[in-house]
């Protein structure tokens, strides 16, 4: 027999089992969706794999996941009959984090407050080493499907960990068996109550059974029966069953603030299920951050990388599944599938057509809604050519007429000034700059709306929006404000009394002496209660773009 090799963590796994272990979460319990989270993964690989391969099914097709409570021995075990894992799989899954930005994970949950960072730890997908949250150590056999050998992975979560090799009799026929030896203070976790609560909150929409066994050895009942949430019948299922699907897929623990869920019938049959999550996930703007939408073929998981939604929808998660598609999709035909590609055109439609609704029918969930995610909605206007006045339409901002709510462009338009052929706007860094800026002061006195665009991607949507309902965009520190035409709501202490000679010499003097740093200087209307402002000049860049790019080392 095979002496144990010994191992060390790679520092980051060290590092995050550290902080695991001496926070202290309000919420351990999430260690067991992290697991059963991994188990139905192994389950769905198994099966894709078995489309190409069906003997690796050997005589046992149906997957499932077996958990064992062991009270006597402080043991709770977590079983599944998936795909498993070889000894190399093992050392680079359990023991390395392959994921890019794991530092800048682990500053973000040591900055968050105690109890908060649970929260985090599924959505980053470090989901196994929660488990020594609750376990003094954890042991992990694993037989790959196919393999004739299988192994034992071993660690107390500290320095590192052993894996040596073990008889297959020892092994699940195919799959793994994860252990965990409890901690004193988490030996609750071999209780059926409390496992069975966990499960039903957590993790009842798995799409692979759950069973229970009472002791070792005992006979396994039946806790969740592995339904596909998805085909079902919206009449059928509650807001709780569809909220817990949500966290499960997510990874977060928030309420979707949106759910669509349809079955297209006609020239594509799919279902779609997807939700907008309730709060920000923390990578929305991490730019290796892929779509969240998962592709099913025929209920077999297919890839989470088929870009099912176009880029600004990145904050949309769920899946869609489909009859239409060969099981044995491939990643080129994924790309070219003219089938898919009608598929995405529908499922982005009802995610717009829902947000639509969703604002007409509950203005504040609206918003709510608008607050955490307009800024990537506003991406697709200039993204999204052919859903750009859909998009538009949906936006809502703060501008100079707003208080504390929010206007829609068509709020702007309907109030509009007679003659006023643009749709004034300012950008900048936040929102009490932009109201003291001196730009303001002419719109303001003659009762011109003006937007406050505070998001960096205003910059350029602004830019790239040519016009709604007949009326161009126009920024205000930018060319010449024409405001003659608009008389004024309130009197300021106006500079336009002023003789024009003197005005006109001022101009004069201050185009010498400023000569080197602007290419012009003129008289405006634009200022009531100040003396000067900057502008930009009518062609090229607004001046708050023109920061963003030198900013990016334009
Ligand atoms: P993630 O699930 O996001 O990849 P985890 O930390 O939860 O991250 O799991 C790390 C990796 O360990 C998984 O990607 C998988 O390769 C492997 N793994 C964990 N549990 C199992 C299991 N029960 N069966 C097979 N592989 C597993
Ligand atoms: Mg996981």
């Amino acid at each position: 027999e095979n002496p144990a090799e010994s191992h060390v963590f790679e520092a980051d796994v060290a590092r995050l089992l550290h902080m695991m272990v001496h926070s202290v979460y309000s919420d351990k319990d999430v260690f067991l969706r992290e697991l059963i989270s991994n188990a139905a993964d192994a389950c769905e690989k198994l099966r894709y794999e078995a489309i190409a391969t069906p003997a690796l099914l050997a005589n046992d097709p149906d997957s499932r996941i077996v958990l064992t409570l062991d009270e006597e021995g402080g043991r709770l075990l977590v079983e599944d009959n998936g795909i498993g894992m070889s000894r190399d799989e093992m050392i680079e899954a359990l023991g390395t984090i392959a994921r890019s930005g794991t530092r800048a994970f682990m500053e973000r949950v040591e900055a968050t407050k105690q109890g908060e960072g649970a929260q985090l730890i599924g959505q980053f997908g470090v989901g196994f080493y929660s488990c020594f949250m609750v376990a003094e150590r954890v042991d992990v056999v694993s037989r790959r499907a196919g393999a004739d050998d299988a192994w034992l992975w071993s660690s107390d979560g500290k320095g590192g960990y052993s894996v040596s090799p073990i008889d297959v009799s020892e092994a699940p026929a195919r799959g793994t068996r994860i252990t965990l030896h409890l901690m004193d203070d988490a030996k609750n976790f071999t209780s059926r109550w409390t496992i069975e609560r966990i499960i039903k909150e957590q993790s009842g929409h798995v799409p692979v059974p759950i069973r229970i066994a009472e002791k070792p050895g005992a006979e396994a009942m039946q806790l969740t029966d592995g339904t596909a949430l998805w085909t079902k019948s919206k009449n059928d299922i509650t807001s709780e069953e569809y909220t817990d699907f949500y966290r499960g897929i997510s990874g977060q623990y928030d309420e979707p603030a949106l759910t669509v869920h349809f079955r297209a019938e006609g020239r594509h049959e799919y279902s779609a299920l997807a939700f907008v999550p309730g709060t920000q996930p923390f990578d929305l703007f991490d730019p290796d951050r892929k779509g969240r939408m998962k592709l099913y073929v025929k209920r077999v998981f297919i890839t989470d990388d088929a870009e099912l939604l176009p880029r600004y929808l990145r904050f949309v998660r769920g899946l869609v599944d489909t009859a239409d598609l060969p099981l044995n999709v491939s990643r080129e035909m994924i790309q070219e599938s003219a089938i898919l590609a009608s598929i995405r055109k529908g499922v982005v439609n009802r995610i717009i057509t829902a947000i639509e609704k969703l604002a007409e029918s509950d203005n504040d969930a609206f918003l709510k809604l608008w607050e955490t995610f307009g800024s990537l909605i506003k991406e697709g206007i200039y993204e999204d050519f052919e859903r750009r006045s859909q998009l538009m339409a949906l936006s809502r901002f703060r501008t100079t007429a707003s208080g504390e709510g929010y206007r829609s462009l068509s709020d702007y338009i309907k109030d509009i000034k007679d003659g006023q052929q643009a749709i004034y706007y300012l950008v900048g860094d936040s929102l009490e700059q932009l109201k003291a800026s001196p730009q303001l002061e002419g719109f303001r006195a003659r009762g011109i709306e003006v937007l406050l665009l505070t998001d960096s991607v205003d910059s350029f949507w602004v830019t790239n929006a040519p016009e709604c309902e007949g009326k161009s965009f126009k920024s205000i520190t930018q060319g010449s404000a024409d405001l003659t035409q608009f008389s004024k709501v309130e009197q300021g202490t106006s500079a336009s009394e002023t003789a024009p000679a003197e005005v006109q010499a001022f101009i004069d003097f201050a185009r010498e002496k400023l000569a080197d740093q602007v290419s012009d200087v003129r008289a405006s209307d634009r200022l009531i209660e100040s003396a000067v402002c900057l502008v930009a000049p009518e062609q090229g860049y607004d001046r708050q773009l023109e920061k963003i790019l030198q900013g990016a080392g334009r």
